[in-house]
């Protein structure tokens, strides 16, 4: 859809460097144009995806790309291939009630909190482009400036691809997007016949999404919209709506204004990764066997291993925030002992409500055996007496698994983000930028790109917000 006044407001040069994009770079006359789909890109063909999908529990059997086009693929430098989506560029036949558009505010907030989830190391989708078209909209809270988001994901497909072809019956359809999923994102399954290829797929992508969400917890981060329409094939991160990364602890902390039930809170993401995948695991159940009782029987075995795989990768993710593990597989810790430091840091953690960024980040410079450093910690959780008998425990645990202080501080550093793109900060700059400054979220994403590190010029981005620059609640904006 033609936008009446195309600007390019973000680009991400790294990202379209590695893409080997390069003439429609933002000094190019028509950037603005391209990045609004005003004009379209050499070659591409924009579609709309059907989809369908759970949306908080309750099937919705046709949703669809309502303000998003897929502008085609590419291959990165290294062969990889990539979608091109347009994210906000007008309406399409799945728009169904809604305007196709998307606001200004939730373009920049996409763009800002999926690139500092790349920088986290976490699989996610990326941001190439944010334009305004020109144009007003209205939304929620009144009017706001029309903006395009172009998106960059391994695919576009979801559990919610699936549901849409088993919704009709199409199990044809089903066998071709099944095989379309694994040779874009398993391709090792390639070899492997049918049916056993289709169960290998859905234990690759129940092991990917364990892993994703544990990262997700690893960092404080919320998804808010965790639909099926929201989950990928791929495990990664898909759809930064309503989400946030949490300051003060509660492990039940929900800050999508929808979600009213809670049903996506923090600490719910993994139970509810493995109901999504259930939904996904019932799609494929026509290409598991010919016999509904065994294809139920294969598909339960695999969901029933979820439990177990997600444990494992639980119990390392709080050994490496605790510095006892390495990033990498570590034999010499099976990670249970850790785990349960962990857990007991966590329920400190929630019964003070300490920063969730900044708790990991004080027990870092924290040595284990440094009296002055464990009274600091103590002030830290408003003397809580319990927490000397858990600081002598993780000294001991510390010297038993022989880990010297630097590889400790090596092994948290690596685990434990300084920054994150906090709400405060984010709405901040998001109202800079509405009001036409965007240099506060430039140095914002700026400071995200590399978020292991403290940001010398910007302390400001380690601070949990003061009381009156809490954001209580976040919204979808669409
Ligand atoms: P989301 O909550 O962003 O995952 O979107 C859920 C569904 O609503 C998807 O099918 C979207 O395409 C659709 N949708 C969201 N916003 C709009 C909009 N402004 N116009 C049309 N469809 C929309
Ligand atoms: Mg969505």
């Amino acid at each position: 859809m033609p936008a009446t006044d195309p600007a390019l407001l973000l680009w991400n040069g790294d990202l379209a460097a590695e893409l080997g994009i390069g003439a429609e770079r933002p000094d190019h006359p028509g950037a603005g144009r391209l990045w609004t789909g005003t004009a379209l890109l050499e070659g591409s063909v924009p579609i709309a995806l059907a989809y369908a999908g759970h949306q908080f529990g309750q099937p919705v059997p046709r949703l669809g790309d309502g303000r998003a086009v897929v502008l085609g693929q590419l291959a990165d430098r290294a062969g990889q291939r990539h979608d091109l989506q347009l994210k906000g560029s007008g309406p399409t036949p799945f728009s169904r009630g809604g305007d196709g558009r998307a606001a200004l505010g939730p373009v920049l907030r996409e763009f800002v909190v999926s690139e500092a989830m790349h920088a986290l190391g976490i699989p996610t989708t990326r941001a190439l482009a944010a334009a305004t078209t020109g144009e007003t909209i209205d939304r929620q809270f009144g009017p706001e400036p029309g903006a395009v988001l172009t998106r960059v994901a391994s695919s576009h497909l979801r559990f919610g691809s699936f549901e849409y072809f088993a919704h009709r019956g199409d199990t044809a359809g089903l066998r071709c997007l099944a095989d379309t999923a694994i040779d874009w994102h398993y391709p090792a399954l390639r070899s492997q016949p049918a049916p056993m290829r289709y169960l290998a797929l859905l234990r690759a992508v129940m092991e990917r999404t364990a892993a994703l969400v544990n990262e997700w917890l690893r960092v404080g981060f919320i998804h808010g919209v965790m639909n099926t329409d929201n989950m990928t094939l791929s495990g990664e991160t898909l759809d930064y709506g309503p989400c946030a990364f949490m300051d003060h602890f509660r492990p039940d902390r929900v800050y999508s204004a929808v979600d009213r039930a809670g049903r996506y809170a923090w600490n719910q993401q993994p139970r509810m990764a493995h109901w999504n995948l259930a939904r996904l695991a019932e799609c494929l159940l026509p290409l598991l066997d010919e016999d509904d009782n065994a294809a139920v029987d294969a598909a339960e075995a695999v969901l029933g291993e979820y439990a177990h795989r997600f444990a494992i990768g639980h119990n390392h993710m709080l050994a490496r925030k605790l510095g006892l593990a390495d990033a990498e597989d570590d034999p010499g810790c099976s990670g249970e002992a850790e785990s349960d430091l962990g857990e007991r840091l966590l329920a400190f953690m929630a019964r003070h409500e300490a920063d969730f960024t900044n708790t990991w980040q004080l027990l870092m410079k924290a040595p284990p055996d440094d009296c002055q450093q464990i009274l600091r910690v103590r002030e830290w959780f408003d003397q809580d007496d319990d927490l000397d008998a858990w600081m002598a425990e993780y000294a001991g645990r510390v010297r038993a698994l022989g880990i010297d202080e630097a590889a400790r501080v090596r092994h948290m550093t690596a685990a434990n983000p300084a920054i994150i793109p906090r709400n405060h900060r984010v709405e901040m700059a998001l109202e800079a930028a509405r009001g036409g400054d965007l240099a506060p979220i430039r140095r914002l994403i700026d400071a995200l790109r590399t978020p292991y590190r403290s940001p010398a010029g910007f302390p400001e981005l380690t601070l949990p917000p003061e009381p009156r620059e809490i954001v209580p609640a976040t919204f979808c904006g669409t």
